[in-house]
Parts: C-alpha cells; structure tokens; sequence
C-alpha cells in the first residue's frame, strides 16, 4: 500500500521548534494534510516520541520514533526507529558525549517535554542543539547497531548537511538513504521531508513509500528494503515517488 509520510518534524522539544509543536498537535495536522506516517526528529533526543506515538494510535497514524543526531562536525544525521526503546539506547550513548551547556530558553528557546495529552512533564535542561561527539565515520555504525537507519539529512543544505561540510558524498561511511529536497546527485534512495519546526510546515500528501502495512512495522520494513536496494547497486529505486 502507499503510505504518504514526513519522516522530519520536529516538537517543542527542539528549542528552534515552535511551541505549538505539540505531539497531539503535529498528529492533527499531519492527518490534516493526509499523511498516514510521520517520524519525531528532535534534535538529539526521543524525549517527546512515547507522546507522539501515543497521540498517533488514539488517532491513526503511525509515528515512528526518531531523533536528528549532531555529529562532532555538525552534520545533521537523520535516526529513524522502529522501537522507541532502541532509540533510547542511541540517546544514552550519545547522551554521555555531547557537550553540557545549560540552555537559556529566553535565548535558544524551551525545551518541553510533553505527555499523550500535551501536558508538560519535564524540561531537557541541556541545550540539545551542540554536537554530540559522534563523527561522521562513527555514526552509521553506531546507529544501526542499536537497530536504527542513519540517514544524512537535508544533504543539499549548506548548513549542517553531509555534502556541504565535507564537499562530496562519501560512499563509505556506510550510509544506504540520503534525505534531500530535489535530486542531489547522490546515487543512493533518498526520502523527502519537510523538516518542519512549525506545524503549517509539515509535508503535504506528497511523498509515498510502498509498504506491505500501515505500521511502524511495516513502514520500517520499507525502508530497510529501500536501505538494501541502494546497497551495493547504487541508483536502485528510490523513495521518493510523487504523483
Ligand atoms: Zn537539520
Ligand atoms: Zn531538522
């Protein structure tokens, strides 16, 4: 079946997301948009996903927890999960690298961490957006160890993607997807997100992935299908498909 997915939004969590960014409110709006899966990439922590995909069962839609990890050379690396727990596990690693900086929300902004109701139960002290002291050679390994699919995120940007910081796609750090807004000129399958820091940002029903159930299940089989396709035979099918 086709699934019409945002694999990139980010929550109130992120101190540059908008507090409206709530996790019943990112639920409303993707269904809103016609979407039938979203992941939750905060930055450097899954602090918000278990809400998220709570307010996506009430509702129907499927929310795959995730986190857009910072590597010491501040590329954004895309961490997509079908298991919170295992996400978790990435989070205390990386947890134990990044730098300690307070964060001063009247600056960077808050850092709220919210239940299934919008409610806030917490606040991430540390400023979330600093690097962790991950490197680009590290991170592929390190997440799919734990289960996840690294994906380098908005690799066409200059700002904190792949090609801008290094000058090139290396091939060799272990990479199988690449998300990116238009083609790259990276031969590997790509995804197409929105990246949203405010909710009239997220995705239209626009990019579909080809699943065989509309489930985090299902939806991570896809993509790891997809992973395995651009493995070895470069310019195998992506997964960006549009009509
Ligand atoms: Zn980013
Ligand atoms: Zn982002």
């Amino acid at each position: 079946m086709k699934l019409y997915y945002d694999f990139h939004i980010h929550s109130c969590l992120s101190p540059c997301g908008d507090t409206d960014n709530t996790p019943n409110n990112i639920v409303n709006m993707a269904l809103i948009k016609g979407l039938n899966v979203i992941a939750l990439a905060d930055h450097n922590t899954g602090r918000n996903c278990p809400a998220a995909i709570a307010a996506g069962r009430k509702s129907g839609l499927v929310v795959l927890p995730a986190m857009e990890l910072t590597t010491s050379e501040d590329i954004h690396i895309l961490c997509l999960f079908e298991r919170y727990e295992d996400l978790c596990k990435l989070e205390e690693h990386i947890r134990g690298t990044r730098l300690r900086i307070r964060n001063k929300p009247e600056i960077f902004g808050e850092q709220a961490i919210l239940d299934e109701n919008d409610e806030k139960i917490g606040e991430e002290e540390d400023l979330l957006i600093v690097s962790a002291g991950v490197s680009v050679e590290e991170v592929a390994p390190l997440v799919k160890g734990y289960g996840g699919i690294p994906i380098p995120a908005h690799v066409d940007k200059q700002a904190n993607g792949l090609i801008g910081i290094l000058g090139a796609f290396d091939y060799g750090l272990g990479f199988e997807m690449v998300e990116c807004s238009a083609d790259c000129g990276v031969d590997l399958p790509r995804i197409v997100d929105s990246d949203a820091h405010y909710l009239w940002d997220i995705a239209e029903a626009e990019h579909f992935i080809e699943a065989e159930t509309c489930s985090a299940h299902g939806v991570f089989a896809a993509l790891k299908g997809l992973c395995e396709e651009g493995k070895g035979a470069r310019g195998g099918k992506g997964a960006e498909r549009k009509e």
